[in-house]
């Protein structure tokens, strides 16, 4: 047993009593307003990160504050032994809005995937074809921390120590639709596919290949599944990211927006699809908690209201611009700008890496956010104006200023 002593220091670092699970920047806010964070000394932050894809509507959002605040009032938790009305409303909203036609409410990202897994699997199992558990997936996607979901994803580094992975997935490239072609088996119920690889470093499947994708599932008798948890809820300028390439999935996660910041996840489903979650084939305690859907129908009426994608359009040609001209005057650091809409991102040369990049603009009190084939993402709120594009642009560029100076690139004969 280690010395009681040591455990009850006064004094201790604080953060210390949470698990080191995150490598996290040593910063604290107290309150948020918009596109910005205050810290409790009053620095104020630029926040182009947006919780990794969360705060939609930015930070205390007057219309999320009011309709969490009417349901704290009123009702907080019933289960789901009973009808929720505000899961009906939302679910209403997500099917009228979506192709789907049935919604299960999650806490998370990664349970709504867990839940998009099991509902592809029981389809083919109540379909009398049970043998049909394989999932296709792409390799460098990120589905969720649990088991199944790293599972699916495949990355090793996120499985290591974790034991036996879950089977059931083959992991072939994204883009490239004959390596699809090639694993589909009689086994084979599912291909599950993150439209723009988001932790991935904003790697986008191109409309083809989803287009692709699709025709492979109707001609083998697959479900498409997408996980739309990063880019979905009007991130990229559509609702969906999928309606770029105008094919619709059978099936769909989402999470992160939906909730602007409150915790809820869902999965969406056709009629067909969704056959096999019959009574008792699934369900969660929390999952679509009134406070939840509550919030979660004040984002979807905002992002859905006339004008408001064609302004996260406008806004995410800015930025584009704003990088390009950064791209242009940092040509030694800055290989490609990548991303559509706001879910965007800057792939960085050798020279330098992207978490360097993140923690140079947290000097310049910008918030950005790493992401894998060093990349920095670029994730403001969607109702971003387009001065602090320009601001958080003017500081991005500050940041690589600074380590430009404090490292010149090296100039030898490497191409
Ligand atoms: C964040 C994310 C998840 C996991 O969501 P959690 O809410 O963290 O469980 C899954 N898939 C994608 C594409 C994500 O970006």
């Amino acid at each position: 047993m280690s010395a009681p002593q040591q455990k009850f220091t006064p004094g201790r670092d604080p953060s210390a009593a949470v698990m080191g699970t995150y490598a996290r920047q040593n910063l604290v806010f107290e309150r948020g307003e918009g596109s910005w964070l205050i810290a409790a000394d009053g620095t104020r932050y630029l926040d182009f990160t947006s919780g990794i894809a969360v705060n939609t509507l930015g930070h205390a959002h007057p219309r999320l504050i009011e309709a969490l605040s009417a349901q704290a009032a009123q009702l907080w938790h019933t289960s789901n032994l009973y009808r929720v009305a505000g899961q009906e409303k939302l679910g209403e909203m997500l099917v009228a809005a979506t192709f789907a036609d049935q919604v299960f409410f999650t806490n998370s990202g990664t349970e709504a995937i867990e839940g998009a897994i099991k509902t592809a699997r029981r389809y083919h199992y109540v379909n009398g074809n049970p043998e049909r558990q394989r999932i296709i997936t792409f390799k460098g996607a990120f589905h969720g921390r649990t088991l199944t979901a790293l599972s699916a994803a495949g990355n090793e580094k996120h499985l290591e120590g974790c034991g036996d992975p879950a089977g059931g997935f083959d992991h072939v490239e994204l883009n490239d639709l004959s390596s699809v072609e090639a694993v589909i088996t009689a086994q084979t119920g599912a291909i599950m596919l993150e439209p723009i690889l988001g932790e991935g470093g904003i790697r986008s499947a191109s409309i083809e290949f989803m287009q692709g994708l699709r025709a492979l599932c109707d001609s083998h008798g697959l479900l498409l599944i997408l996980d739309e948890i990063q880019s979905g809820v009007g991130r990229t300028g559509k609702l969906f990211a999928h309606q770029w390439a105008g094919i619709p999935p059978d099936i769909m996660a989402i999470a992160k927006g939906i909730g602007g910041g409150f915790p809820v996840g869902a999965f969406l489903a056709t009629k067909d699809a969704a056959t096999g979650m019959t009574p008792g084939s699934h369900g969660s305690t929390f999952g679509g908690n009134p406070l939840a859907v509550a919030v979660g129908a004040a984002v979807l009426e905002v992002v859905l209201e006339p004008g408001f994608l064609e302004t996260v359009e406008q806004r995410a040609l800015r930025l584009k611009q704003e990088m390009a001209r950064l791209k242009d005057q940092f040509p030694d650091l800055i290989e490609d700008i990548r991303g559509k809409g706001l879910l965007s991102g800057i792939k960085f040369k050798e020279t330098i890496t992207a978490q360097d990049v993140v923690l140079a603009c947290a000097a310049q009190n910008i918030l950005t956010v790493g992401a894998a084939d060093n990349v920095m993402r670029i994730l403001p709120p969607l109702n971003v104006s387009g001065e602090e594009i320009s601001e958080a642009a003017h500081r991005i560029e500050l940041a690589l200023q600074a380590l430009s100076t404090a490292a010149p690139p090296p100039r030898d004969n490497k191409s």
